[in-house]
């Protein structure tokens, strides 16, 4: 494993620094609450001027087609400067994913262009339900067939995007007694009638973020928009690779985050005198210094083994969990040592340090909770 970034990969950390500096920093350091005032789109129309808006979509669908390494970088670079940001980003890599994994040619000539270019539109990943996360076999959405189509009738929670989604990459069984056998993934478009966003969630993390619940009422969803190379393949199977392909990136947001604070926090204590000393000098500072520094490199390694496997094609399903793990585990105590080091300041509601505390907290329920990803590891030691 090569370590050095190429010139292509510096021009984009570059690029991400230049526009965080111009355009995001002045948004992102003031207070979002997000089901307060309306979406900003501008932030999305930059990322699309540079076609970063859902950067792993081919070339030949009109995309970057950064590899899973690449991503991650630019996924570390959009936290570092704006969570929520980053969240959007991954939440369109996520949706498209099963498209790329298992869809037809003429699924993904219609439905991975609108993600690309300046005028990119959002997607959205819809799998939990209200009855919980984790038990996947919990889940009650069904899809009944019928000669031209399916009937889908059900319920998503906590879909990211899901106000702002031109369409909806949904998870549902076409038979609830045999559940082992029938999980299939469609492509809803957002306008079907009878898809149904529910109102946002006031989330305390992510805040530039929507997230929202979806209903699917009666919904008449024809042939050709369900993933339809599952038909060799297990529908679990296709769910099951879109999350290990996605918690590595949760690993890049989790670096990003983890950079900030420690960034904060770094400044604060090179500045922060006591006594006529910056605190700095205090060996009790500077251990947390170097403690944070070397949780942020080990997170960040761990991030990058399991991308560089999953464009090795190597096995990357438990290299993913772990730097899921690991990365988020080390941003809550990364984010929590900065606040230490920064001290009352750490605790003005809506300071960028306190956003960042929350936006480390939320990462270790995303994308599988990490009791989840330590069941999944266990189960293949
Ligand atoms: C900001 C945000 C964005 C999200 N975006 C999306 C999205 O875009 N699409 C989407 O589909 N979902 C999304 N989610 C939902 C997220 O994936 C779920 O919250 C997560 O899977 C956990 O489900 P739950 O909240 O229902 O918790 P539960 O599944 O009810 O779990 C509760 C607790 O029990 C533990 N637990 C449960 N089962 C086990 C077990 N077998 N072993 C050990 N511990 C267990 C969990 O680890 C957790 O600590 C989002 C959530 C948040 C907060």
């Amino acid at each position: 494993m090569d370590l050095s970034l190429d010139k292509k990969q510096l021009e984009y950390i570059n690029l991400i620094r230049e526009l965080g500096e111009q355009k995001i920093i002045p948004y992102s350091s003031k207070p979002v609450h997000s089901s307060d005032i309306p979406f900003d789109w501008q932030l999305i129309k930059m990322l699309g001027e540079h076609n970063l808006v859902c950067p792993t979509i081919p070339e030949e669908y009109g995309g970057l087609g950064l590899d899973r390494f690449t991503t991650a970088l630019v996924m570390e670079e959009i936290a570092a400067i704006c969570p929520g940001l980053a969240a959007v980003v991954d939440t369109n890599v996520h949706a498209v994913e099963p498209l790329l994994l298992a869809g037809s040619k003429q699924q993904k000539e219609e439905y991975l262009p609108a993600l690309t270019g300046k005028d990119a539109e959002l997607a959205a990943f819809a799998l939990t339900e209200p009855t919980g996360g984790s038990y996947i076999n919990g889940m009650t959405t069904n899809a009944d067939k019928r000669p031209w189509g399916y009937v889908i009738n059900g319920q998503k929670d906590y879909v990211l995007n899901a106000p702002l989604a031109s369409f909806i990459l949904l998870f549902a069984f076409t038979d609830n007694d045999n559940k082992s056998n029938s999980m299939r993934a469609f492509i809803v478009p957002a306008d079907t009638p009878g898809c149904i966003i529910g109102s946002e969630h006031n989330l305390a993390a992510l805040e530039y973020a929507r997230t929202a619940s979806i209903s699917f009422e009666n919904i008449n969803l024809p042939n050709d928009l369900i993933i339809k190379e599952q038909e060799i393949c297990s529908g679990y199977l296709l769910m099951g690779q879109t999350l290990d392909l996605g918690r590595a990136l949760v690993g890049a947001t989790a670096v990003g985050i983890a950079r900030a604070a420690y960034d904060l926090a770094r400044e604060f204590a090179d500045t922060r005198l006591q006594n006529g000393v910056s605190i700095r000098h205090h060996q009790a500072i500077a251990h947390m210094l170097a403690d944070m520094a070397t949780k942020i490199e080990l997170a960040r390694l761990m991030t990058w083994k399991a991308c560089w496997l999953i464009d090795k094609g190597g096995d990357y399903t438990v290299p993913s969990a772990m730097a899921k793990v690991t990365a988020s585990t080390f941003a809550q105590q990364v984010t929590c040592m900065a606040s230490d080091i920064m001290a009352a300041r750490a605790f003005e509601k809506d300071s960028l340090i306190e956003r960042l505390v929350r936006d480390a907290r939320v990462l270790s329920t995303l994308e599988g909770t990490n009791n989840i990803q330590k069941n999944l590891i266990a189960s293949l030691l």
